[in-house]
């Protein structure tokens, strides 16, 4: 059991390292990475967004024909991200195969006109990509606002939260990672 992270080639190097070692401390799991190996289809020219639904489907299909293993997959990428009935997502994850998807376009202090900062962006990303692989692992939206569970509408809400889960969410992933050994 463990994390493999996709790193889109739009998402900059020089955050990866960081981001993927403050993963693996907040859940207590290795992480490994690679280069995104899975074309990122679902591009709506109307909307200049991919269909994460549509993404996570092409995953499923990689994941369940070439990848045997128990690792929970999240793919980062730079392209912004809806699904049908939103105007945009931060990520999504689809638990019953293990796979996730979260997009730093909008984690991005310049979407919102501001000065962009690398620590914000990195900060940003480890808090929704935790969340999207949370979801695989079974965990469910908190209503603690400074929860990683807790699901963000704005960048605001996004920032108020904590880069840990309450202990209520701790608990539950100690469940799913000790159920897992006793298999
Ligand atoms: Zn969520
Ligand atoms: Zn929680």
């Amino acid at each position: 059991m463990g994390i493999l992270i996709f790193w889109d080639n739009d998402v900059e190097r020089g955050i990866r390292e960081s981001a993927e070692k403050m993963i693996s401390v907040i859940l207590d799991m290795p992480v490994n990475s690679q280069e995104n190996p899975v074309m990122l289809r679902g591009y709506d020219r109307t909307r200049n967004q991919n269909d994460a639904s549509r993404i996570l489907g092409d995953m499923q299909d990689f994941y369940t024909r070439r990848m045997g293993c128990g690792n929970s997959i999240l793919i980062v990428t730079g392209k912004d991200l809806y699904i049908q009935g939103r105007d945009f997502v931060f990520g999504l994850a689809r638990p019953g195969v293990n796979v996730s998807i979260v997009s730093n376009a909008r984690l991005r202090n310049s979407w919102y006109g501001r000065q962009d900062n690398a620590d914000d962006m990195t900060d940003r990303l480890v808090k929704e990509g935790t969340h999207e692989l949370c979801h695989c692992m079974g965990l469910d939206h908190c209503e603690d606002p400074e929860c990683i569970m807790y699901c963000p509408q704005t960048l605001d809400e996004l920032d108020r939260k904590k880069k840990t889960l309450c202990e209520k969410c701790s608990q539950e992933l100690n469940i799913y990672r000790f159920s897992d050994l006793a298999d």
